[in-house]
């Protein structure tokens, strides 16, 4: 779905041209991809192939002849074999055009409810402020994606809603609870984080909307980002997939 930012789709056909090996890194947007919104969900149930949400995700990028490997972050023995299986499976050029169809819904399905653009890479920290950046980020970006679920994900948004409530609110609360983490209102848009973002992210200004949502209970549908058409297609090497011998193994 970040076929448009950082490098592009471009650039990465670009170095594959030149010979240059390239390793991808956060497939599953930090975890968010893992945890789809119904609407998604939706889409994969109607797809010709039934995957998990982090399966198409790992399979999108296996299938493109310019990806070397995929470093996929796995935290668990059960995320590896998840992760083992669906290498099993992947190969370039092996998408069927349904099931590259499927990716590009999810993705209009997701780049219309993630507010921010954030990785949870955590290399913006430690901030001086103690504003817990990645977690303020999750938080509003799983409130997102919740907030039109069924009564079981509507549960979860109100969880995560008192979660970020009980963060650091002020330099009192914060040096009595150092380990709740701060909030976004401790941020004193230093700058020092911005230059540090891989996804050149404006931190204090996307701080601002966590405060907006969270803090001062502004809807969420407000910060959604704008629906852009001229979205670069996520597939623009579909015709080159085909028939590549190139094999990528890695996860
Ligand atoms: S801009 Fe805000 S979040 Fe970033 S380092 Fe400064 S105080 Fe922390
Ligand atoms: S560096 Fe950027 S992408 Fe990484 S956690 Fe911080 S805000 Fe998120």
């Amino acid at each position: 779905m970040d076929t448009g930012i950082q490098a592009t789709n471009e650039g990465l056909v670009y170095a594959h041209e030149k010979g240059i090996a390239v390793v991808v890194m956060e497939p599953v947007k930090g975890g968010m991809l893992a945890n789809p919104p119904k609407e998604a969900l939706d889409v994969m149930a109607s797809a010709p192939v039934k995957r998990s949400p982090v399966d198409w995700a790992l399979q999108f990028l296996w299938n493109k002849p310019e990806v070397s490997a995929v470093l996929s972050g796995m935290s668990s023995r059960v995320q590896l074999e998840e992760n083992c299986s669906s290498a099993e499976h992947s190969g370039v050029g092996s998408l069927s055009t349904e099931e590259l169809e499927s990716i590009d819904q999810l993705a209009d399905v997701f780049r219309r409810r993630i507010v921010v653009g954030c990785t949870a890479c955590s290399y913006c920290m430690p901030c001086k402020q103690g504003v817990d950046i990645p977690d303020c980020f999750a938080i509003l970006n799983n409130v997102a994606l919740a907030e039109q679920g069924d009564f079981t994900q509507k549960m979860s948004t109100w969880l995560m809603k008192r979660g970020y409530k009980r963060k650091s609110q002020n330099e009192k609360q914060r040096e009595k609870r150092p380990e709740a983490g701060g909030a976004a209102t401790l941020c004193t848009s230093c700058g020092a984080c911005v230059k540090k973002c891989p996804q050149e992210l404006d931190i204090p200004a996307e701080l601002e909307k966590v405060h907006a949502v969270l803090g001062r209970g502004e809807k969420v549908e407000k910060y959604l980002p704008p629906i852009t058409p001229d979205v670069p297609s996520l597939h623009s090497n579909r015709a080159q997939s085909a028939g590549s011998s190139h094999e990528n193994t890695d996860v």
